[in-house]
């Protein structure tokens, strides 16, 4: 894998940038919100089946001109990431896991017949971008870079096929922690009337699509005072599988986590990965099962379950308080599984704890 030296330059910067003012600068990270605010610059890159990847750059966070056919804004060829880069103690930056998200953004473009970014290329353009904006990583612990970089057919044509081109980008927005209320309890919607994936689907690929759908089931969520939605497998309506931008994660009496098992039709998560492995290194027993929602209700009732947890980049690990269904709730105790996982993981990402996986990457 490329490191932090081998990396060279590819992304030049563009004579038009006109940064922001350091009062401008200063008030948006005195006043951290999450994905709100953004960098001054874009990488960016383009494809064509001719060129390959080509013209990359880093622009002037800005407006990105379409024409009225570009496939994406019809059959939504598209695929993104989502990645955050943290500030050490040291004033030092650091990536969590970018190859990880290299390889996912990768599967996501095969998925969705998009030309794949070489990771090099993806590296780069992070590397690029977060050293151009350095002064957009924030100082405070719970503060990152949160880095979007996404692919979209950008060729013309109302024809039903894969974009005879397409534009890679990656923005940066300096951000706070994701839930307002920092590391709360959330409120869970567990549906059985809509589905996010089904066999053969793309629920394994982050692309837009997955979130449109989610929208929705979201609104209606709320509507019923939760806060977030977790859908069931679509085959069998029975399985646990995950909420529409977190992993979920379950934590039995006896000490053992389950988490549902890459089916196809969930998303892999980093966080979700990162916390397998570390919780096997502590010796304990986790299993990447499938978990059946209703004896997952009568556990909870029995105390057989102590403990649930989502986790994503975004909010990192967030206790599951209160799970609601159609013709019921159940609540969970905020446990000592979830905190310490939490702080395990934050503790790497912000360099407090030993690295033992190699997972930090050095910007
Ligand atoms: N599931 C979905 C549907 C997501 O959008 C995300 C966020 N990328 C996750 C899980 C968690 O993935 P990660 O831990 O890589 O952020």
């Amino acid at each position: 894998a490329p490191t932090a030296e081998t990396v060279q330059r590819r992304y030049a910067t563009d004579e038009t940038s006109r940064p922001r003012s350091a009062a401008d600068r200063e008030h948006i990270m005195q006043n951290l919100r999450f994905g709100a605010d953004f960098s001054d610059h874009m990488a960016s890159a383009r494809w064509t089946a001719d060129t390959g990847w080509s013209e990359m750059r880093l622009l002037p966070y800005g407006p990105v001109p379409l024409d009225p056919s570009a496939n994406v804004l019809h059959y939504a060829q598209e695929v993104f990431e989502g990645l955050k880069a943290y500030r050490h103690a040291d004033g030092s930056i650091w990536l969590f896991r970018p190859m990880f998200n290299a390889a996912r953004l990768a599967a996501s473009c095969r998925r969705m017949a998009l030309p794949e970014l070489p990771a090099e290329d993806f590296l780069s353009s992070l590397v690029d971008l977060i050293r151009t904006d350095h002064e957009y990583v924030p100082h405070v612990e719970g503060g990152s870079l949160y880095l979007r970089p996404f692919i979209f057919g950008d060729g013309a044509g109302l024809g039903v096929k894969p974009s005879a081109s397409a534009r890679y980008l990656c923005i940066a927005s300096p951000s706070g922690p994701y839930f307002k209320n920092g590391f709360a309890p959330v409120s869970i919607w567990v549906t059985q009337q809509y589905h996010r994936a089904g066999p053969g689907g793309i629920g394994a690929a982050k692309t837009g699509g997955n979130y449109a759908a989610s929208l929705l089931p979201q609104k209606e969520a709320q509507q019923k005072g939760y806060e977030q939605v977790c859908y069931l497998d679509s085959a069998q309506g029975a399985n646990l599988e995950e909420l529409g931008g977190m992993n979920v994660f379950v934590v039995r009496r006896d000490g053992s986590v389950q988490t549902p098992a890459l089916t196809g039709t969930i998303l892999e998560g980093g966080t979700r990965s990162s916390i397998v492995r570390l919780l096997q290194d502590e010796g304990r027993d986790v299993q990447e099962t499938a978990i059946n929602f209703e004896q997952l209700v009568a556990d909870i009732r029995a105390g057989e379950v102590t403990e649930m947890f989502a986790c994503g980049t975004a909010a990192v690990v967030t206790p599951i308080g209160k799970l609601g269904y159609e013709g019921g709730e159940v609540e969970l105790p905020k446990g000592e599984v979830t905190s310490h996982v939490y702080d395990t993981l934050t503790g790497i990402q912000y360099g407090r704890v030993e690295d033992r996986h190699g997972w930090m990457y050095r910007v």
